[in-house]
C-alpha cells in the first residue's frame, strides 16, 4: 500500500517504505505528575484499539519531562509536539521519545534547528514536520492556491532540515477543508519520497469530523498516498483511533481488526442495540483480528446479519439470541445479554 516513500523508524514502528500506516492521535489533556500511572494505561488503552503513534503537547519543560517519563512507562511510540522553544525539543530528547514535531521556521535562529537536528541525529530520532494552513508565513497566506501554497511552507521547512542533512523526516500538511489538504498532499507527493503523515486538521465535531476525514483521506490512501494518519476529532482521542482504522481497513481493503455490524435501530427493537454496541464497543475493537461482530435489534434483520458474523447478538421478542459461526448458541433474557455475550466473545 502507498507510493514509494522512504521508511522511517518511529520508535517499534515504521512509517512509510510500504507499510501499513500507523493511526495515530493526540493526548488531549496536560500530564501530570500525580496521575502518570493513569496516563499510562490510557496509553495501553489506546494503543489495544489500534493506536500506533501518539502524540503529546510539550508546550514547557515541566510537560517534557513528564512525557519523557511516561514514554518510559509504555511501549507505544510517543511524540513530542513543541513549538517555539528550541530548549523543550531538546529536553524531550533526552527521553526515549519516538519522534518529536517541530516546525524549524518557528524555532528561531538557524543555530537552534542545528542543535535541535543534531541531536536528534544523534539519538535517532526522526523529526516531523508540520504545515498547517492556519499559521502559513505571511507571504503565503494570500495565495489564492491554498494547497499550493501549504506545499510552497512545507517545502522551506523541509530545506531547512535537508541543508543540515538531516534526512528522518516525516512531513504533515494539514487544512481544515477536504479539497486543499487532498491538493496539497497530491503536489507533495509527485515530488518527493518524504513519508506523509495525513489528515484534515479541525475536522469539527465527531459526525462532521469524521464525514471530512474519510473523504479526504480515503482518497488519498486510495491513490497509495499518506504513510501514517490521524483523524482530528472534536472528540475522544479512542474516537480518532477507531476512525482512523476503519479508514486505513477500508482505504487498504484488508482489515487487522474486528469490525461492528450494529443495526441504527427503530420502533421494533426488542433489544438495545445502541447502548449494547456503546458499552462493549472498545472491548470489541481490542480484538486485533479481522472478526465480525453483529449487534441487532430484533428480529427483522437480526438473525441474517447475525449468522453471518463471527459473533451475533440479536433482540427476539422478549428474549436474545446469541450467534457464533452461524448457529445459535444460546437463547437469553435482555438482563443477561452482557454476560452470555461476554462469554461467547471470549471463546472466539
Ligand atoms: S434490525 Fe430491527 S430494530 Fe434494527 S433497524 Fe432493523 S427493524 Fe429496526
Amino acid at each position: 500500500m502507498g507510493k514509494a516513500t522512504r521508511p522511517i523508524k518511529v520508535g517499534s514502528c515504521f512509517v512509510g517504505g510500504g507499510h501499513r500506516p500507523p493511526v495515530q492521535t493526540m493526548w488531549k489533556e496536560s500530564l501530570r505528575a500525580d496521575r502518570l500511572q493513569a496516563a499510562a494505561a490510557g496509553v495501553r488503552s489506546l494503543s489495544g484499539l489500534g493506536c500506533g503513534i501518539l502524540r503529546f503537547s510539550a508546550p514547557d519543560i515541566g510537560q517534557a519531562e513528564l512525557l519523557g517519563a511516561l514514554a518510559s512507562m509504555v511501549d507505544t511510540p510517543l511524540v513530542a509536539d513543541v513549538h517555539f522553544d528550541w530548549r523543550i525539543a531538546l529536553r524531550c530528547l533526552d527521553f526515549p521519545i519516538a519522534k518529536i514535531r517541530v516546525n524549524p521556521g518557528n524555532l528561531g535562529e538557524p543555530w537552534k534547528l542545528r542543535e535541535v537536528a543534531a541531536k536528534a541525529a544523534d539519538k535517532g530520532v526522526p523529526i516531523r514536520i508540520g504545515v498547517n494552513a492556519g499559521s502559513l508565513p505571511a507571504d503565503l497566506r494570500d495565495e489564492p492556491d491554498r494547497g499550493a501554497a501549504i506545499v510552497a511552507a512545507a517545502e522551506r521547512e523541509v530545506a531547512a532540515l535537508d541543508e543540515l542533512g538531516f534526512r528522518d523526516v516525516i512531513v504533515s500538511m494539514k487544512a481544515s477543508g477536504v479539497e486543499e489538504t487532498v491538493r496539497a498532499n497530491r503536489i507533495f507527493s509527485e515530488r518527493y519520497d518524504i513519508p506523509l503523515h495525513i489528515g484534515v486538521t479541525e475536522a469539527g465535531p465527531l459526525a462532521q469530523g469524521c464525514v471530512r476525514s474519510a473523504v479526504a483521506l480515503y482518497a488519498l490512501l486510495a491513490d497509495g498516498i499518506g504513510d501514517t494518519i490521524r483523524v482530528s476529532l472534536s472528540d475522544s482521542p479512542e474516537n480518532e483511533v477507531i476512525a482512523g482504522v476503519e479508514i486505513v481497513a477500508l482505504a487498504s481493503g484488508t482489515r487487522e481488526s474486528a469490525d461492528i455490524v450494529s443495526c441504527p435501530r427503530c420502533g421494533r427493537a426488542s433489544f438495545d442495540s445502541h447502548a449494547f454496541s456503546e458499552r462493549w464497543r472498545d472491548r470489541i475493537y481490542s480484538i486485533r483480528r479481522p472478526v465480525t461482530v453483529a449487534v441487532m435489534g430484533c428480529v427483522v434483520n437480526g438473525p441474517g446479519e447475525s449468522r453471518h458474523a463471527d459473533i451475533g447478538i440479536s433482540g427476539a421478542g422478549d428474549k436474545v439470541i446469541v450467534f457464533r459461526k452461524g448457529e445459535i448458541v444460546r437463547t437469553c433474557s435482555p438482563e443477561e445479554a452482557d454476560t452470555v455475550f461476554g462469554e461467547e466473545l471470549s471463546r472466539l
